[in-house]
């Protein structure tokens, strides 16, 4: 799937509740694209969902888009009878680092990386794959 260039979208929203970043974070995931929190006030960029930042405690925060992009800064290969699963840290372009599974047989650190999404469990998720 084409990823969406980046972009920003402001909800104008001065302290969002946590539901209504999760649902964004859905939508986008059933859109095909990865979304990111930034805070207007100190500039940390995160992934999880929060109504706070967790840097500085800020309600002012932006919902924002991810190129999708970025290297594998950790990772670890679990065994399992269906075959082996990579589950890394994943550090985006956009400076902020998530984890999630990593499809490719020979991943290291350093690696680059673009997400795509996969249905878990009746719902839209991220998953990364080796670019290129
Ligand atoms: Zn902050």
């Amino acid at each position: 799937m084409e990823q969406e260039p980046f972009r920003i979208i402001d909800l104008g929203c001065k302290g969002m509740n946590l539901k209504e970043i999760v649902d964004f974070y859905y939508m986008s995931f059933d859109k095909g694209s990865l979304p990111y929190i930034c805070c207007e006030a100190c500039g940390n960029k995160f992934y999880y969902p929060r109504s706070l930042c967790p840097k500085c405690h800020s309600k002012q925060l932006r919902l924002c888009t991810s190129t999708g992009k970025g290297v594998i800064f950790s990772y670890t290969r679990i065994n399992r009878k269906e075959g082996q699963l990579i589950y890394a840290i994943i550090e985006m372009n956009e400076g902020f680092r998530m984890y999630s599974n990593v499809e490719g047989k020979n991943v290291d650190i350093g690696n680059e990386v673009q997400v795509y999404f996969s249905e878990a469990r009746g719902r839209n998720y991220p998953f990364f794959r080796l670019l290129g």
